[in-house]
C-alpha cells in the first residue's frame, strides 16, 4: 500500500520504456572516427542508386532522413560523408547495448537491432522510479559504448514510442499515467507508429489532424478510416490503452502450404510452385505490416517423408523477391532427396512489426525498386485478384517450355 495517498488507489506506474538509439548506424561511425563530429554524416550506398539507411543530427538538420535517395542527399549537402553500412559490426554493438538493458530489467524485448521496450515496473524497488531507470540506462551506454540514447515512458508502449521520438536526440520523457490524452493530443496523427499516409490521408477526410481530434469524431467515421485498427488507435487516442510487452506482433509465423492430387516430378514445376507460395506469404507479411527474419520450406513426398529446412536472412523483410531467393535456394539443396512432391508449404518465421526496424528501408535500391514494384503488385492484386497478375518469371517457368526459370534480376549478371 502506498502511504502518501490517504485515500484511494497509488497513481499508476509508467512503467513501460522504449529505448531508441539516436541515429544508431551514423553515431556508431561517428564514435569510431571522431574527426566525423559535427559533419553531415550518412551511412547507406555511396552508388548513384544508394539509399540514405541512417543519417547524423547535422546531416538532419539538413534536411536528410533515412530512405532519402543519396543523390538527393548530395545536393542537399554538397559536404556529405558517405560512410558504406557495417552491419556486423551494428549487430555486435546492438548485443552490448542489449547486455547493458538486461543487467538492470529483467523485462526487456528487443524489437529490432536499436530499440527495445522495457517493463521496469519490477525493478522499481532496486533502482527507483521510471525517471530514475531511464536517466540509469542512458548513462551506462554513454558511458560504456560512448553512443547517444533516447527513452519514452507511459503506460503503454505504444504512448512509449511516440514518447522516445518527442525526446530525442539524447533525452528522455516520461508521461504520466493521468496525462497520457493531455500529452498525444497536439501531436499529429502520423506520429503514431503504423499510422501511414494512406490512413493519414484517410483521417484527413474526417477533418482529423491531430492525435486529440481522434476523440471528436464518431467512431464509425473512425472505422472508415483506419478499418480494423480503429478501437486500437481510439483508446491510445483517449489514453486508455494499456498495452504492454510481447503483444504487438501477436502471430509469431504466417506462411501458406497445398498438398496435390498428383505428385509433382518436375523440379521447375516444384519451382514455380514455391516461388508463388513465397510471393503469397510476402504480400501477407506486407498486409500485416509485419517482416520476416527467416523463411521455412516444408516438402512432404507422397510416402510421408518429411524435410523442412530454413534461412535466416541477413535483414527481415517482407519483400517477395528475397523470399523466394531463399526457398529457391533451400529447394535447389535438398531437391535430391526427393523425387517426388506431395505437399510444400512455404512460412515465414520470427516476424516483426515494419514500423519498428530499422531495415524497413533497405539499403540499397535495388530492393528498394522491387519494393516499389512489389507495392504496386499488392494494389493491383487488391483491385483484380491474384489470377490477373503474375510475374513473367513465374509464367515462364510453365513445364515444356525451354525458359529459364530464375528470377529476372535487375541489376545482378549471370553467374557462371
Ligand atoms: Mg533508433
Amino acid at each position: 500500500m502506498d502511504a502518501r495517498t490517504g485515500t484511494g488507489s497509488p497513481p499508476e506506474v509508467p512503467g513501460i520504456l522504449h529505448l531508441d538509439m539516436d541515429a544508431f548506424f551514423a553515431s556508431v561511425e561517428v564514435r569510431d572516427d571522431p574527426g566525423l563530429r559535427g559533419l553531415p554524416v550518412v551511412v547507406g550506398g555511396a552508388g548513384a542508386r544508394g539509399v540514405v539507411a541512417a543519417a547524423s543530427y547535422p546531416a538532419r538538420t539538413r534536411g536528410i532522413r533515412s530512405a532519402m535517395p543519396m543523390a538527393t542527399a548530395r545536393r542537399l549537402a554538397p559536404d556529405l560523408v558517405i560512410v558504406p553500412p557495417r552491419g556486423g559490426h551494428y549487430r555486435e554493438i546492438s548485443a552490448q547495448v542489449m547486455e547493458i538493458l538486461g543487467s538492470v530489467v529483467a523485462e526487456v524485448e528487443q524489437i529490432s537491432v536499436d530499440e527495445a521496450f522495457l517493463d521496469v515496473r519490477g525493478a522499481r524497488r532496486l533502482f527507483g522510479e521510471p525517471e530514475q531507470i531511464a536517466a540509469l540506462l542512458r548513462r551506462t551506454i554513454r558511458e560504456e559504448l560512448d553512443l547517444p540514447s533516447s527513452v519514452g515512458g507511459s503506460v503503454s508502449r505504444a504512448v512509449a514510442k511516440i514518447a522516445s521520438a518527442q525526446a530525442k536526440p539524447d533525452g528522455q520523457l516520461i508521461v504520466p499515467a493521468a496525462r497520457t490524452a493531455e500529452f498525444l493530443a497536439p501531436l499529429p496523427v502520423s506520429a503514431v507508429s503504423g499510422i501511414g499516409p494512406k490512413a493519414v490521408a484517410g483521417l484527413e477526410r474526417f477533418g482529423v489532424h491531430t492525435i486529440g481530434q481522434i476523440r471528436e469524431i464518431p467512431s464509425s467515421a473512425l472505422a472508415r478510416a483506419l478499418g480494423p485498427r480503429a478501437p486500437e488507435i481510439a483508446h491510445l487516442a483517449d489514453g486508455s490503452d494499456r498495452t504492454g510487452l510481447g503483444h504487438r506482433v501477436r502471430d509469431k509465423s504466417l506462411g501458406t502450404e497445398r498438398t496435390w492430387d498428383e505428385d509433382l516430378t518436375d523440379a521447375d514445376e516444384v519451382r514455380r510452385r514455391i516461388t508463388v507460395m513465397a510471393d503469397d506469404v510476402a504480400r501477407q507479411l506486407r498486409r500485416g505490416e509485419l517482416v520476416a527474419r527467416t523463411v521455412v520450406l516444408k516438402l512432404r513426398s507422397p510416402d510421408g517423408t518429411t524435410i523442412t529446412r530454413s534461412s535466416t536472412l541477413d535483414q527481415p523483410t517482407a519483400s517477395g523477391e528475397r523470399l523466394r531467393e531463399h526457398v529457391v535456394a533451400l529447394w535447389e539443396r535438398e531437391r535430391h532427396r526427393l523425387r517426388r512432391i506431395r505437399l510444400a508449404g512455404v512460412r515465414a518465421t520470427h516476424l516483426e512489426p515494419e514500423a519498428s526496424t530499422p531495415y524497413q528501408h533497405e539499403l540499397t535500391a535495388r530492393s528498394g525498386q522491387w519494393r516499389d514494384l512489389e507495392a504496386a503488385m499488392d494494389r493491383a492484386v487488391d483491385r483484380f485478384g491474384t489470377t490477373s497478375l503474375s510475374r513473367g518469371s513465374t509464367l515462364s517457368g510453365a513445364p515444356g517450355t525451354a525458359q529459364r526459370t530464375d528470377a529476372p534480376s535487375p541489376s545482378e549478371h549471370d553467374r557462371p
